[in-house]
Order: C-alpha cells, then structure tokens, then sequence
C-alpha cells in the first residue's frame, strides 16, 4: 500500500437524491448535520438511464449553492449521448461544481441501447476532451473485482485503462474485508497505477437492504458478520451497536494502513456515517 500513503487522508460522503420533498427536507438536514465531519466533498448518486437524473441535479444544485460544501455529482454514460452528457456538464460548470464521479453505470432492464458511450473510460476521455482539467474526475474501482470482469488481472487491465483517459482518483464499491482492499492497491501498485484510491464504506444499519444490495452490486458480506447480523433479529439497536464497531475498526485500519481517506455510503442518514466518521484518526 506503498503508493497510497503519500496521498493526505480526507472524508466524503455520498447521498442518492430524494424522490420527494419530505425526503429532500431530510437530506437538507443531513447534509448540515453530516457538515460536521468536515468533509471534502458530498457526491450525489444518478441513476443509469432512469427517472431520478433531474433529482440528482438538483440536489447537487442544493449542495453546490446552498451549503458551505462542495457536490459532486455521479454521471453515469450507459445509455447516454454525447450531447446530452454536454448538456450537464455545461449545467454543473455553470453551478461552479469542479469534481464529478464518472461512471458507466449498469442498463435499465428493458432497455437495449448502449448510447454513444459504452464504458466509463469513454466517458472520462469525452470528459477530458470537451473540459480539460475543469473537473477533478473520480472513477469507480472494485477490490472484490467487478461482476462482470472474467478475473481480477481483467478487471485491473480495463481499471488501468480508464484510469489512463484521464482520472484523478478512484472510490471503490464497498467492502468489509480489508485484505481485498489492501490486495487489489498493491496489485494496482505493481501494474503502475498511480493514484489515490480511497475506500468507499457503508455504514451497517439493516441486515436485509444490506445482504440485498450487496447480492445486486457484487460486494462480499463475510459470512462470520452476515451470521452475526442475522443473529440480532429485531434488537436494531443491537444490531447499530455492533455495525458501528465493526465498520469503525475496518475504517481505522484502513487510514492506519495508509488509505488516502474514506467515502462514506451515507443512504442519506446522518448518525451512522458521523457516529463512525467522528471516531476516526486521520493522520
Ligand atoms: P466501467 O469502468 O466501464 O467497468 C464496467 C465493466 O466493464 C467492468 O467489468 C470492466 O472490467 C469492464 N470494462 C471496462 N472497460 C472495458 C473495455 N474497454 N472492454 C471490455 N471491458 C471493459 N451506478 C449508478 O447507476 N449511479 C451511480 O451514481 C453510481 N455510483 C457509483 C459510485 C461508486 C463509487 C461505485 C463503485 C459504483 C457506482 N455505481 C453507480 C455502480 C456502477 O455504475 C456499476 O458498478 C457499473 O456496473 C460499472 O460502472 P463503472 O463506472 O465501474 O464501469
């Protein structure tokens, strides 16, 4: 992990945008309450192809103008044209936004056409070529490897790749399994891949979304902590109690270890992330 310790160590969050207004008030609380933990930036998740992308422009346009913190919004190509990547690109510039999360994202089911981009690293070389250095641009990474990577050498050949069009940094998919982290840097290390990869952490707060989300997004729940969730039943406090510990001790490790920082997948909740983030020593 070498490579990673000469990066400083910073927080970020995320938060996918509200569908109502009841939610928008929550995320708005949130946002202030989550100010706490000083984050760099707080990213908003856009959904690939799918109904939620004017929600996500405008909780970005909250964030960017309406709080002393810095957005930065995900922008997923698949199934996306060219102009209308354009398109929002000129509106977060004109917000001030200087930090996106490039993404391909994963076809709606139904839904055939690729559009004009057909990876990410397609989209951060149009990114590159049409804004130059406007934008600070964060690429996904998968230390437990990407479902659709045939093996890990794969999946770090086409992560080398992206990388190459022009990233700035990388967040990985979540994980609680820190040697999978630790393994796939100094993979990246060996195969000359040079940039902070900082580890995307979600809290643990419900076991049923978590084993769900984790079966849809090729995240690991080790099988020790998935029998140890299971085992809290209805006690949730319990079972806060422990996913605070757990995910703490990983993300400790972790900045010991030399990881450049920590995003935190907030699902729009604040004392989760703070309880965890305001736990943590950063060198
Ligand atoms: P890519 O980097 O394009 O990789 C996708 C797959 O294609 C990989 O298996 C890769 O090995 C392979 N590949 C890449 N290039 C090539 C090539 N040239 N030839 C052959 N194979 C290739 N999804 C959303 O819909 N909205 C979001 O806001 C969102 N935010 C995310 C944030 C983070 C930090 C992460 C980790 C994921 C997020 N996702 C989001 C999920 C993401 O869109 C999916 O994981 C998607 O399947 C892959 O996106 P990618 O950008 O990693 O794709």
């Amino acid at each position: 992990m070498q490579s990673q310790k000469k990066y400083a160590q910073k927080l970020s969050l995320e938060f996918f945008p509200p569908r109502t207004n009841k939610g928008m008030e929550n995320l708005k609380t949130a946002a202030q309450e989550l100010g706490a933990m000083s984050p760099e930036y707080m990213s908003v998740t856009y959904g690939a192809g799918g109904t939620t992308q004017e929600k996500t422009v405008e909780t970005v346009r909250y964030i960017q103008t309406q709080t002393d913190f810095e957005a930065a919004p995900h922008l997923t190509c698949i199934g996306a044209t060219q102009e209308s990547v354009l398109e929002l690109l000129n509106k977060y510039q004109e917000m001030g936004v200087k930090r996106i999360v490039a993404l391909r994202g994963d076809l709606p089911s139904g839904m055939m056409d690729p559009g004009e981009f057909k990876y990410a690293s397609d989209l951060v070389a149009f990114i590159k070529e049409q804004k130059g250095d406007a934008f600070h641009l964060e690429v996904a990474a998968y230390p437990e490897t990407h479902p659709q990577a045939r093996n890990c050498d794969i999946g770090i050949k086409w992560f080398k790749h992206k990388v190459e069009q022009g990233a700035d940094s990388a967040i990985t998919q979540y994980f609680y399994n820190f040697d999978s982290y630790r393994y796939f840097v100094d993979n990246c290390e060996k195969n000359g891949i040079d940039l902070p990869i900082i580890p995307g952490i979600m809290p643990i707060t419900n076991y049923e979304n978590l084993i769900r989300f984790s079966q849809g997004c090729g995240a690991e729940v080790p099988r020790w902590l998935k029998c140890r969730l299971e085992s809290f039943e209805d006690d949730q406090a319990g079972l806060l109690e422990f996913g605070k510990d757990v995910v703490t001790e990983l993300s400790q490790k972790l900045l010991d270890a030399g990881a450049p920082g920590i995003h935190f997948y907030s699902m729009n909740k604040t004392q989760p992330t703070l309880d965890i983030a305001t736990a943590l020593t950063l060198k």
